[in-house]
């Protein structure tokens, strides 16, 4: 078996000891002689996996009872719409700070909605920063004040959720679990799977229990948080295997011990391969410090001409998926909690190596 390092994005790089359970529990599930995938999620063995992922993630995050935990369909993307559609009404639209691609996205659904005003953009300063929170356009009548925590595709991370008396709702799907979070700050948090959590097809979503709502009886059930929390996210089938590897991926961090070890180790990730680039005069990253993610970091090579040669060699090298999005340009290196430290001195090495040669 050889396994490479995997810099993707998403669906990104899963810890090894969970791929490995799930090895093990492929064909026969608890003493079943049938793999998760095949089981009813409607069985007692169904709701006590179910039930033992939610109580792992309460004890990750120390999620109180005040809050409804969802695992639904549709990914991040699903809740864009939901996130308007049980907040906001025409009277009382939701604000968003866009600083990159996805808090672009996550506001031009929900105004198209109908349901959404914008606060604040830094897109005219090419989403290299956060717009300053005295420069944000609130008012006290919005339902939510919703960011993006981390901007996975521009590299601008939150270093802490922004204070406001609004609802604060967040999308967290590129760094949820990488550090601690007080949850009692935030109305909603939602996340899809494949970044932090686990696979692609599902997200996580947790939201206050005083904010569930009847909707307007034309909207479909499917998207109405209240009425899947009533069934437990089973409304209709869920993506059951995505299910079950979140519950995998939240044994891993609890054993290897919790968010703040997470968190521990991001920070030495980032930090390492941060000074590498900003001593480097072949390398560059031109996001200021204080915005810098520690969970994606794009970067280029000051010679731009050479960027194809250094995706190709580096894939060739055993590290895969370093082409930065076509937004940007360049490389990114995608170093979520299952990227172990190895992989970015081995990445370092690399860019040593190709620099002495092409530089
Ligand atoms: C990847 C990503 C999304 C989109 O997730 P899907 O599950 O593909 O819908 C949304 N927001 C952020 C911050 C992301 O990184």
């Amino acid at each position: 078996m050889s396994r490479i390092f995997n810099f993707c994005a998403g669906p990104a790089t899963l810890p090894l000891p969970v791929l490995e359970k799930a090895c093990e529990e492929m064909l026969d599930y608890r003493g079943l002689g049938m793999s998760v995938m095949e089981i009813s999620h409607r069985s007692s063995v169904f709701d006590e996996m179910a039930d033992a992922t939610e109580a792992c993630l309460r004890r990750l995050l120390s999620i109180s009872d005040d809050y409804a935990i969802m695992f639904l369909a549709g990914g991040a993307t699903a809740q864009f719409s939901q996130v308007p559609l049980n907040l906001a009404s025409t009277q009382r639209h939701g604000a968003y700070i866009v600083d990159g691609s996805w808090s672009k996205k996550a506001f031009g659904i929900a105004q198209r909605l109908g349901l959404a005003q914008l606060a604040a953009s830094s897109e005219a300063a090419g989403f290299k920063s956060i717009p300053s929170e005295n420069e944000w356009l609130l008012e006290d009548n919005n339902a939510y004040l919703h960011y993006v925590s981390n901007e996975t595709i521009s590299g601008v991370q939150f270093r802490q959720p922004p204070e406001t008396s609004l609802t604060l709702v967040s999308d967290m799907s590129s760094d949820i679990l990488s550090r601690p979070v007080d949850v009692n700050k935030f109305g909603v948090i939602y996340a899809g799977a494949q970044k932090n959590i686990g696979q692609a097809g599902i997200a996580l979503v947790v939201v206050r229990k005083d904010l569930l709502r009847d909707l307007d009886p034309v909207i479909p059930d499917l998207q109405s948080w209240k009425i899947q929390n009533q069934q437990g996210s089973r409304l209709n089938t869920p993506p059951t295997y995505a299910w079950y590897m979140a519950g995998l991926v939240f044994e891993w961090i609890e054993a290897s011990g919790g968010v703040e070890r997470m968190a521990e180790l991001n920070q030495q990730k980032s930090e390492t391969l941060y000074s590498y680039l900003d001593e480097s005069t072949f390398y560059r990253n031109d996001i200021p410090s204080e915005f810098r993610s520690h969970m994606n970091i794009p970067f280029q090579i000051v010679d731009d001409s050479l960027h194809g040669q250094f995706i190709a060699e580096s894939e060739e090298a055993g590290l895969s998926s370093l082409k930065g999005h076509r937004s940007v340009g360049g490389m990114r290196a995608s170093i979520y909690n299952a990227m172990p430290i190895e992989g970015i001195h081995a990445l370092i090495d690399f860019m040593k190596a190709f620099e002495s040669k092409a530089g």
